[in-house]
């Protein structure tokens, strides 16, 4: 674990951030009567880095809280993996099909809700989605278009119908042969989430945990409003498309802007549309606001399958929720603001002069 208690503080960036955090406290702020210390971590994990920002009344509580907050991303991973064959996501599918598979609580949570946001998003985003992201995979090693029928046979083993699940007895059946789910699109904003609550069960309240483009927010920083996190532009400068205030609150990013493929001079993305069993060629990049990062990491994937007018359509519909979409054009960016998105941005008395 790295910490990174006096590190530059502004624009950090991760991994070419969708999200960079623009500014926290400047200094250590006191809170009922004590003075609290800001504390930075950082951790690979689930192919990302994970940065914790947090206050604490002295660095060993902050740290040790960090610790217990990584372990439990790093245990969420050894389940949720698709990389690892031993993950307990792997073995899942390796079960026959339409035999019940006892598993933990923890995938069966995660499983049950991107059940919900699969219904929720009409299927945009489906974890079943698994044999086309492998063939999606093997184009993106080999510069060629996975073969129509290759394409038509995965697509007889994804569905999010062919999942069915069972509360009481904490089980999962796949209903079809070699299904392979894929949690690509949402454990890393579930462990964000688990590892935000590990912070919080440790007392520790104004914090967040950042798995790359996908944010968990507890409170703001001690006498602040929120903490300042700035959408990336989709054109790889360093512009900020938009900059939003949050506190107990996520917020995720996703687009093509990291993991592509150029076949024929098209870019195709690395998020499939479950309908066509393509790569997305749209290069809309979508930021989802919501109350915690396991559903805007979904819903932000879901987006940018839906298009601009059925994804507006949804963050509209749903309370506490908004959506900020980025179309990168000839004369630039080309921006969609859902209804509440106002709400979030941060007051430009607050920004950066330029
Ligand atoms: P990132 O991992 O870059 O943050 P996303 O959160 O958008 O990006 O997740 C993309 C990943 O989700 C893909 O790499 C793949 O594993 C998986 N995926 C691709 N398409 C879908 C889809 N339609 N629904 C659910 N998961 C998807
Ligand atoms: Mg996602």
């Amino acid at each position: 674990m790295r910490c990174m208690n006096n590190g530059n503080r502004n624009r950090l960036s991760l991994r070419l951030l969708t999200l960079v955090l623009l500014v926290g406290a400047a200094c250590d702020a006191p809170a009922a009567g004590r003075v609290l210390q800001r504390l930075e971590f950082i951790e690979p994990h689930m192919g990302a880095l994970f940065r914790i920002v947090l206050y604490a009344p002295d660095a060993d509580t902050g740290s040790s809280a960090a610790t217990a907050a990584f372990q439990r991303i790093k245990a969420l991973n050894r389940i949720m993996s698709d990389y690892d064959p031993d993950s307990e996501l792997m073995r899942l599918c390796k079960q026959p099909a339409a035999v019940p598979a006892r598993v933990s609580n923890d995938l069966f949570d995660i499983i049950r809700k991107s059940q919900e946001l699969a219904r929720l998003s009409v299927g945009a985003f489906d974890i079943t989605v698994g044999p086309l992201v492998r063939l999606w995979r093997t184009a993106r090693r080999t510069h060629t278009l996975p073969a129509p029928e290759a394409i038509a046979a995965a697509k007889q083993r994804v569905g999010c119908q062919k999942l069915k699940l069972d509360p009481s007895r904490k089980t999962v059946t796949l209903l079809a042969p070699d299904m392979q789910l894929d949690l690509g699109g949402i454990a890393k904003g579930y462990a964000a989430d688990a590892a935000l609550a590990v912070l919080r069960q440790r007392g520790i309240r104004s914090a967040f945990v950042a798995a790359s483009g996908d944010i968990a927010i507890g409170d703001a920083p001690p006498g602040m409003a929120g903490w300042k996190m700035g959408i990336a532009s989709p054109a790889g400068d360093d512009k900020l498309a938009a900059t939003v205030l949050l506190r107990n609150a996520a917020v995720s990013t996703s687009g093509d802007i990291e993991q592509f493929v150029d076949i024929g001079g098209t870019r195709y993305s690395h998020i499939v549309d479950p309908r066509t069993g393509l790569g997305l060629t749209d290069r809309l990049q979508a930021s989802f606001i919501a109350r915690n990062a396991t559903t805007t990491d979904a819903l932000a994937t879901a987006l940018c399958v839906m298009g601009t007018k059925r994804a507006i359509k949804l963050a509209d519909s749903l309370p506490d929720a908004a959506a900020f979409l980025v179309r990168p054009g000839p004369n630039g960016n080309e921006t969609t603001a859902s209804r509440r998105f106002d709400k979030f941005r941060a007051p430009a008395s607050s920004l950066p002069k330029k």
